[in-house]
């Protein structure tokens, strides 16, 4: 069948090929045609070679993890049938039985042996089907045929905030105010999740204002802040102070202010794969002072498991629900999957380029 691939560790190595073998379930797993798959920065980045590893027995690896298809075949008795729209998760359990593994919440694995779909030793969803486990399926109501690729981004801050609330659960917090640094698919997605549990919600980015994802944000409740490094502190201090922020900018510039923004007894979740190594100065004392005196978390989030990968699903819902046509518009193209080269090109402007599968 037909799929994206890369050669891990080869620079400009995305390409298609014709020749990867039909999916052949093993009695538990469903067969799935897929539909859509979203690109993202983990795409470009095992595209330039710099991450990712092919599965045994293969010299390149299909890449794609922002999924979304149809059920062709299901094992008689599981949850899922022919027909059902679903996503898949992409972790999957490191193979030294560790207590997070063994459980199901590979997402938590202490070792760092998993697997991932479409990034570490696993084939991704790039391809015309795929077989999986059912357990790690997800349904996904027909009114987001368009848009549920975006599950899978916004499953990062649903465990975020999940995660974050739980560890909040230690005192008696009352939560207004959120902060959210970057205004890429998963910013957004993550300021929606905030604002749909009511919080009065900033989006804070380098962008100008009044652009495509100002105008976005402001539909759904959400103020957009521009801000260049210089006035970052000054639009986050003091009487801003903010009971939640996340960094989604994918810039480690912003870390910093992140924390300082931050009000007495806030959370910071952070969730940039940030990239390279870069030393700045930071003055650790004052850092260390504020999080110690004021109670402070910071926290960091990295993929999803199923539980926040329905979480994400059933926000989407009730988001199109409210505010029909919203999602579809963070999708900003739309390309044929043999066009995938030119997803590796951003545009300016853009949210979120979907290849389409069938
Ligand atoms: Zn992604
Ligand atoms: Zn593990």
């Amino acid at each position: 069948m037909r799929a994206v691939a890369v050669k891990p560790g080869t620079k400009d190595s995305l390409h298609l090929r014709t020749d990867v073998p039909d999916p052949t379930p093993k009695p538990y797993e469903a067969v799935v045609r897929v539909h859509s798959a979203g690109v993202c920065a983990t795409d470009l980045d095992l595209h330039q070679g710099s991450i990712g590893r092919a599965p045994a027995g293969f010299d390149y690896l299909v890449i794609g993890h922002e999924n979304l298809g149809t059920v062709e075949h299901a094992p008689r008795g599981s949850k899922v049938r022919a027909g059902d729209l679903v996503i898949s998760t992409l972790r999957r359990a490191c193979g030294d039985y560790c207590r997070p593994c063994l459980t199901g919440e590979q997402d938590m694995c202490v070792t760092g042996n998993f697997e991932e779909r479409g990034i570490v030793g696993l084939h991704g969803f790039m391809s015309e089907a795929y077989a999986e486990d059912t357990f790690y399926l997800v349904k996904v109501p027909p009114q987001l045929a368009e848009t549920a690729t975006l599950a899978e981004p916004m499953s990062i801050l649903e465990k975020g905030i999940d995660h974050a609330m739980r560890i909040q659960s230690r005192f008696s917090w009352e939560p207004k105010k959120a902060l959210v640094m970057g205004a890429g698919p998963v910013g957004i997605l993550g300021a929606a999740a905030l604002r749909l549990r009511g919080y009065e919600v900033i989006v804070a980015s380098l962008e100008p204002e009044g652009g495509r994802k100002d105008k976005l944000l402001a539909e759904a409740g959400i103020r957009y802040l521009c801000v260049k490094t210089t006035s970052l502190a000054e639009a986050t201090r003091g009487a801003d102070a903010q009971d939640i922020v996340i960094d989604a900018s994918g810039s480690e510039m912003a870390v910093p202010f992140a924390i300082e923004a931050l009000a007495q007894g806030g959370i910071c979740i952070l969730a940039s794969v940030t990239r390279g190594s870069r030393p700045i100065t930071v003055d650790i004392a004052t850092v260390n002072r504020n999080i110690v005196l004021g109670n402070r978390v910071i926290l960091g989030t990295v993929k999803a498991g199923r539980r926040h990968f329905e979480m994400a699903v059933r926000d989407l819902e009730t988001i199109e629900m409210r505010r029909p046509g919203w999602l579809a518009n963070l999708v900003t193209r739309r390309l044929p999957y043999d066009r995938a080269l030119e997803a590796m090109t951003r545009t300016p402007d853009e949210i979120k380029t979907v290849l389409q599968f069938a």
